[in-house]
């Protein structure tokens, strides 16, 4: 990480702006980004943001100038995406990570058994792809999406991407939770433990790629990800915008030994149309200005593009403060 060595002309220049932001900083705004497991991505995404929003506000450059509005946020572990759809929604968290569909489906209301429909779904940016995983134990047996029947199988929390994923896949294959043997609901940071004590034969994961969660039950104790390339899944991606087909290099993780190809969606930062201008702003351009250090914070996040990130896989209308910046910049 890059250290910034204060030089005695910048100490003083520090103290100098600091009467001033002592002032504003009372008019310090907070916010609240919606993650996921803390073992996941999306808390390293949600993170990553408030650690660049701090960064720009804690250097008098990065204050806009005319306003002395300052802005603080946590981003703390939660269900994941449809969880934090419905925080924002509810107007507790004001930004979230998001799966792009579950994002469609609250936008457009064409899953209210799944997501509450949500027209005010904003976009802010896309982040990283995120392949949908079947994980399977060592000595499970399982080969392929038929081979899960009658095994051990966790679906996921209710609340976070993957589950509402994992029924998809569940009815687009025609079956239910009775095709497993048995099903269980544990979180993402739970179930590479339950993996590795036999407790489950297998896990259905959407997360991005390399994540610390799945390397915990691959390089801790042989577990493997499965293709996924059934007909259902590729009609899955065929009839829908926000599916893709994405794969997971060999060399991965320990026991990747070859390319593994299955579908996934892209992780958006999304927030509300009733969040302000102002503030999306702040966040778009806190993390736009800081990119390389961004990017340097995560693996997954080593590809981000801004030209990319203003429009792939981004299932709501962009919100209008991140469309200003993006303007500014020529982006758009
Ligand atoms: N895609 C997952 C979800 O929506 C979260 C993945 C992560 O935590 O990185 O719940």
């Amino acid at each position: 990480m890059r250290k910034l060595i204060a030089s005695l002309t910048s100490a003083l220049a520090l103290f100098a702006f600091s009467l001033p932001f002592s002032v504003s900083a009372k008019s310090a705004e907070f916010f609240t980004i919606g993650t996921g497991g803390a073992t996941g991505v999306y808390f390293q995404v949600g993170n990553a943001i408030c650690k660049m929003v701090a960064k720009l506000q804690s250097s008098e450059h990065g204050r806009k100038k005319g306003t002395d509005k300052a802005y603080r946020c946590a981003a703390p572990s939660t269900g994941g995406s449809t969880y934090n759809i419905g925080q924002i929604q509810a107007g507790e968290f004001q930004f979230g990570v998001a799966q792009s569909d579950w994002g469609y489906h609250a936008v457009n209301g064409t899953k209210p058994d799944k997501v509450k429909p949500f027209k005010e779904l904003r976009s802010v940016f896309s982040a990283h792809p995120e392949p949908f995983q079947i994980i399977a134990r060592k000595g499970s047996g399982i080969k392929d999406w038929k081979s899960l029947k009658g095994k051990k199988v966790n679906i996921g929390n209710p609340g976070s991407g993957q589950r509402g994923t994992f029924e998809v896949l569940m009815e687009a294959h025609g079956v239910n939770k009775s095709y497993f043997g048995a099903s269980s609901e544990l979180t993402s940071s739970e179930q590479s433990g339950a993996l590795c004590d036999k407790k489950i034969d297998a896990y259905g994961y959407t997360v991005g790629v390399p994540n610390a969660g799945v390397a915990q039950a691959t390089d801790g104790c042989g577990a493997y990800i499965i293709d996924l390339t059934t007909p259902q899944v590729k009609k899955l991606v065929a009839d829908n915008p926000f599916y893709a087909f994405a794969s997971i290099p060999k060399g991965t993780y320990k026991t990747s030994k070859k390319d593994v190809t299955t579908f996934g969606v892209m992780a958006s930062v999304v927030t509300s149309a009733s969040v302000s201008d102002d503030m999306v702003y702040s966040v778009v351009r806190s993390v736009f200005e800081n990119l390389d250090d961004f990017k340097k914070q995560h693996p997954a996040f080593a590809n981000l593009d801004p030209k990319k990130m203003i429009k792939d896989g981004l299932s709501a209308p962009l919100h209008p403060g991140a469309v200003k910046y993006y303007k500014e910049k020529g982006l758009m």
